[in-house]
């Protein structure tokens, strides 16, 4: 799956080029051998010798590539997604009754939980979500989270590339004593070359705006400009962070901020959820501003961010999963499939279908599914691909990833066009937008490493030694911090 001039995805033949962590060239094909070109129409294991040799082109590739050749045959290979707001190690919350939706699921639950956590807790835990991110197809997230060194060795550990960001707070959360050493930690990372060699880098990450004080925001902006780094944090997140900022400062979070000067300092931002965003304040982010959606975590703490308006105010956003903590998944492809039906789940909220139900009638009728024709469709699939493909992937000044090109990280999913699950393949779009298609993995290459074993792409990780030592870890932690 790879770009067209115009940046488009189309599916073409090619062979891909691997050195070290990235994508040295792209070898584009007239044809694949003993294949129609089709996904799905013909893929039989690498080993047929009878498919790889009825072209001349195709053997004399083959012949004189570097290194060792690994041949897919007719399989579809894309880039490895790129989820953009994580916090791995709380997947150990997964599942946990939040309770009364009246508490704040941030203040009143996970603080609680983060006031007792260790790094290695946090190496632990995260080791957890980077497996399950992996068993997903995502080869790169962007992290935030306490003890920031921990994070990058579990990422290290498990051989997942990622954006961390130690989460900076002075103000209030678990973090307010550690701020010094995180900013510190964003600083290490950023300057580890063996770090971004294993496809580890760093990002800026105060939380919040109710957790962060205008002094470490504007230490914050100094790091990021200094080394290049984006800002990633929440922003208008939660209604006790938007009602904190009334209280103190009498205006926005995002008014806040830009009186910070903090907005006009990193070469590139990612606000998470941005809930409590009005018009006036998308109007003051600029084009290096990006906002992440994360629907099913919104809906779980408080609601789903209102797309349509951010794709109106021309902002640029993404999607992400969030915690598992409060999605219980970190399948990235099932948030493309809710946002998929983000126009159609509006219509039963309508004063338009309100109008209909109680007093039923065609005229009614047909204005509700005006409504639904309107609203549905407002994504294309592969609008909706490219906010976990190269928008995230080029986010970060120091690396590109999300795409198959030269230079790019070398994350590469292989994918089984003959699963059932997205069998007979023909349309990316709807294979990973609509369809439940992360069994399909056949294979998996982050920052070069093939991930698992090809064909038992699954079994191969949850069977293996180091998943099964990692996984008692994490499990004899939780259980301590639990007694
Ligand atoms: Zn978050």
């Amino acid at each position: 799956m790879l770009p067209d001039s115009q940046g488009a995805i189309q599916v073409r033949p090619a062979a891909i080029e691997i050195a070290g962590p990235s994508i040295r060239a792209v070898h584009e094909l007239d044809n694949v051998p003993g294949s129609d070109n089709v996904p799905g129409s013909d893929n039989v294991p690498g080993s047929d010798d009878a498919r790889r040799s009825d072209s001349a082109a195709y053997s004399e590739l083959i012949r004189t590539l570097p290194g060792h050749v690994i041949d897919f045959g007719s399989r579809l290979l894309t880039p490895a997604f790129v989820n953009a707001h994580t916090h791995l190690a709380l997947v150990a919350l997964r599942g946990v009754d939040p309770g009364d939706a009246r508490h704040s699921l941030v203040e009143d639950f996970f603080f609680h939980f983060e006031e007792r956590i260790t790094a290695p807790d946090v190496r632990a835990f995260a080791r957890m979500g980077a497996y399950e991110s992996l068993l997903s197809g995502v080869g790169l997230v962007w992290d935030h989270y306490y003890s920031g060194l921990a994070i990058c060795d579990a990422l290290r550990d498990v051989g997942l590339c990622g954006v961390v960001a130690p989460t900076l707070q002075d103000q209030a959360g678990p973090g307010r004593q550690a701020w010094e050493d995180q900013l510190e930690a964003t600083e290490t990372i950023a300057r580890d070359s063996s770090l971004a060699n294993q496809g580890v880098f760093s990002a800026v990450g105060p939380h919040a705006t109710d957790t962060v004080s205008a002094d470490l925001f504007r230490r914050a902006g100094d790091v990021a400009e200094r080394l290049h780094l984006p800002l990633h944090m929440h922003l208008s997140q939660s209604i006790e962070e938007y009602e904190h900022s009334l209280e103190q400062y009498g205006v926005s979070p995002v008014t806040w901020l830009r009186s910070l000067d903090v907005l006009d300092r990193p070469p590139s931002m990612l606000f998470a959820h941005a809930l409590f965003c009005s018009q006036s304040d998308l109007e003051l982010l600029d084009a290096r501003s990006t906002l992440v959606s994360c629907p099913h975590s919104q809906m779980v703490f408080a609601f789903p961010a209102p797309v349509h308006r951010w794709v109106q105010a021309r902002i640029p956003w993404v999607v992400a999963t969030d915690c598992a903590a409060s999605n219980d998944s970190m399948n990235l492809l099932k948030e493309l499939r809710t946002l998929n039906g983000y126009g159609a789940s509006q219509v039963p909220w309508s004063d338009a279908y309100q109008k209909f139900f109680a007093t039923p009638d065609v005229k009614s009728a047909r204005s509700a599914w005006r409504l639904r024709t309107e609203q549905t469709n407002q994504f294309s699939a592969e609008a909706l691909l490219a906010k976990v493909l190269d928008v995230p992937g080029r986010l970060h000044p120091a690396f590109v990833a999300g795409v198959i090109e030269p230079g790019a990280l070398a994350n590469v999913v292989v994918w089984d066009t003959n699963h059932p699950n997205i069998w007979p393949a023909t349309d990316p779009g709807s294979i990973f937008v609509r369809a439940n298609a992360t069994a399909a993995i056949h294979a998996m290459y982050v920052a070069g490493q093939e991930i698992g074993r090809a064909g038992a792409f699954c079994e191969s990780i949850t069977g293996s030694s180091e998943y099964r030592e990692a996984r008692e870890e994490a499990g004899e932690r939780l259980v301590r911090l639990a007694g």
